[in-house]
């Protein structure tokens, strides 16, 4: 089963592909990941972007769509896979369905933004030992003090409302526009986000195997 996971910044999008993954028994390929991959065991593509990343570039997307091409022809792809994070564009999904990769389903993993800034600004992160909080979700025992080693707890900038409010309007503009491409080729499965993340995952499953 070749799958894409889609969804906004925040809307549970990498802990669905691990139980996806788990479940089915597929890799979960996040470009993030993928390219860091290609650069350290310096495949064509892997050099390729390795030039553009030296010179300070964003790395074109035919370079990654290139590293995503290597990737899905390992061995552990046979069965399938999960696409978490790509594409992010409609040139980028165009260029995938050029390539030739078969996608089976899309599921859309839908959150309403208020939710999600919610849910990302009420994080907080131990400065000392890295351990994370939540206001509503997971209280430290004692406000602004971790729990584990007394540390104090801090927002990260990238849970601040305003950067997540910035990188959704990035999402609606850029990414969004996905979802009727998929739904065009008849493969988007939308997903409402649930609070409970089990809840959630219970429901993506149901999608899958309509
Ligand atoms: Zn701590």
């Amino acid at each position: 089963m070749n799958l894409i996971l889609l969804g906004a910044p925040g809307a549970g999008k990498g802990t669905q592909a691990e139980v996806v993954c788990s479940r089915f028994n597929i890799p979960a390929i996040s470009t993030g990941n993928i390219i860091r991959e290609a650069l350290k065991s310096g495949t064509e593509m892997g050099v390729r972007a390795k030039s553009f990343m030296d010179a300070g570039k964003l790395v074109p997307d035919e370079v990654v769509i290139g590293i995503i091409q290597e990737r899905l022809a390992n061995d552990d792809c046979k069965n399938g896979f999960v696409l978490d994070g790509f594409p992010r564009t409609i040139p980028q999904a165009e260029a995938l369905d050029k390539m030739g990769v078969r996608i089976d389903k899309v599921i859309n993993i839908e959150v309403p933004d208020e939710t999600i800034v919610q849910r990302m600004s009420g994080r907080r992160v131990c400065e000392s030992c890295g351990a994370s909080y939540h206001l509503l979700y997971k209280k430290p025992e004692v406000e602004g003090v971790c729990s584990k080693c007394g540390g104090t707890l801090v927002q990260r900038k990238d849970d601040h409302p305003d950067t997540v409010k910035e990188r959704l309007n990035v999402y609606h503009e850029q990414t969004e526009p996905l979802k009727d491409y998929y739904l065009n080729q008849g493969k988007l499965c939308t997903v409402e986000g649930q609070e409970d993340v089990e809840h959630t995952t219970k429901l993506l499953l149901a999608a899958l195997e309509a």
